[in-house]
């Protein structure tokens, strides 16, 4: 866990290879044991109790996104944890313990969580699925690999701190603005094509699954959200859950080097973003959003007592690709695949950009527009392009999209989109 409700997102299928030496020649660790040397961990994790925690760890520990951690890394990523979440409920359940030939042995656990701090008025709950590889050493438990995948619940805004309704406009910033923000070298990698990207993708580019790094960037922050739902609910958390089943759904069809940007819910700036994808040489940079109208487009209705703001008469995805991104052609191909894939799945696209914001449609058919300033975008040196997942202010499509079921399509679309692009499919339809 680390940060037990870490807010990592990570495979669980590919557990590391535990070296379990020492462990083949000990006396197998019982259901019994495992459940409570894992209560034990969050009991002591529930009191800010570091020291009774980290006694539980190995030397060097598979700590989270597949990297070797020692016992100081770990205790310094516990106490920013408890930190940041003084007040926790961790009640972990459902536990299955097996044992490996090679005597090392996996236990497997549902925790349910929710955590706040009372300073910041922020909290959170869920739920996660954790993979631990444990082994007996000197007749004691450790801990030599930590996996955890969290679904968090989506959260409602709070009625304390109102946020106010956000687009995406916000996320975008002329050259010589994002230049004057000064706060961090800016690089905006040269544009392949400054006008229409009218080249055709580059060829060759084929990968296999394995080989094909795609980022995925949640959309916004917790702290700065987003659009609000018709029920009052941050487009940042549905976001945050969508990207989390994309993950899930890539890493099923071997995208295993695919990963999340700010998995772990922390504030972030947009150049960050795309310099984290350029900095792990993405193949793909693939933001999630949710989707909003203008303000005067809102009308009101009472959702357990408290005004929310709703529009009925937009519905549908969006995508947006930047003519300033290094690969713009690519890009735009890429918006296409996905828009075609969407299509398919039976999904219709949202043209209200561009009376609302003036925006311009590339493909109408497939609902492409061209947001040359998006940040995101312009900014990331491969192939970039934002995905405005459906309309939240609209009562009927903030439902669909809390089903699960609708969730796994629209997801299952955004893959295939992927792994035609991936494979380097001549053909856009
Ligand atoms: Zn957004």
């Amino acid at each position: 866990m680390a940060c037990a409700v870490a807010f990592t997102l990570c495979c669980v299928l590919d557990a590391a290879e535990p070296s379990a030496t020492t462990a083949a020649k000990s006396a197998p660790i019982s259901t019994a044991e495992a459940s409570k040397f894992v209560k034990e961990y969050y009991a002591g994790l529930s009191r800010a109790d570091i020291p009774a925690v980290l006694a539980k760890f190995s030397e060097s520990v598979n700590y989270r996104e597949d990297r070797q951690r020692d016992r100081a890394f770990i205790e310094k990523d516990l106490r920013k944890y408890v930190a940041r979440w003084p007040l926790l409920n961790l009640e972990p359940e459902v536990l299955t313990v097996s044992t490996e030939a090679d005597g090392a042995t996996t236990i497997t656990f549902n925790l349910v969580y929710s955590v706040a701090n009372d300073t910041t008025k922020r909290s959170a709950s869920g739920r996660s699925t954790n993979t631990w590889i444990v082994q007996r050493v000197k007749g004691e438990i450790q801990i030599i690999s930590q996996r955890e995948t969290v679904h968090a619940n989506p959260t409602p805004a709070s009625e304390k701190y109102p946020q106010r309704q956000s687009h995406e406009e916000e996320e975008a910033l002329s050259d010589e603005e994002l230049k004057n923000q000064g706060d961090m070298r800016i690089e905006i990698p040269p544009a392949s094509s400054t006008s229409k990207p009218s080249v055709p993708p580059a060829k060759g580019a084929r990968k296999n699954p394995g080989d094909f790094v795609v980022a995925l960037d949640i959309g916004h922050t917790p702290s700065k959200g987003g659009a609000i739902s018709a029920r009052g609910v941050l487009e940042y958390e549905f976001n945050y859950r969508l990207v989390t089943e994309l993950f899930a759904q890539l890493q099923g069809l071997g995208f295993h080097r695919s990963f999340v940007i700010n998995p772990r819910r922390e504030e972030i700036g947009l150049v960050q973003r795309a310099a984290e994808a350029n900095a792990q040489n993405a193949d793909l940079f693939l933001a999630i959003h949710h989707d909003s109208v203008k303000n005067r487009f809102l009308k009101t209705w009472e959702v357990n007592d408290k005004t929310q703001k709703y529009c009925d008469d937009f519905h549908g995805y969006s995508i947006f690709f930047s003519n300033k991104n290094a690969k713009a052609a690519e890009s735009l191909a890429f918006a296409r695949k996905l828009g075609q894939a969407l299509l398919n799945a039976g999904f219709t696209p949202t043209l209200h950009h561009v009376a609302q914001e003036n925006r311009l449609i590339v493909d109408k058919e497939k609902g492409v527009y061209a947001f040359d300033d998006l940040v995101v975008l312009k900014t990331a040196k491969m192939p970039a392009v934002l995905l405005e997942c459906g309309v939240i202010v609209n009562r009927t499509e903030e439902e669909n999209l809390n089903n699960p079921a609708y969730r796994k399509r629209l997801a299952e679309a955004i893959c295939r989109a992927i792994q035609d692009f991936s494979s380097g499919a001549a053909k856009d339809n």
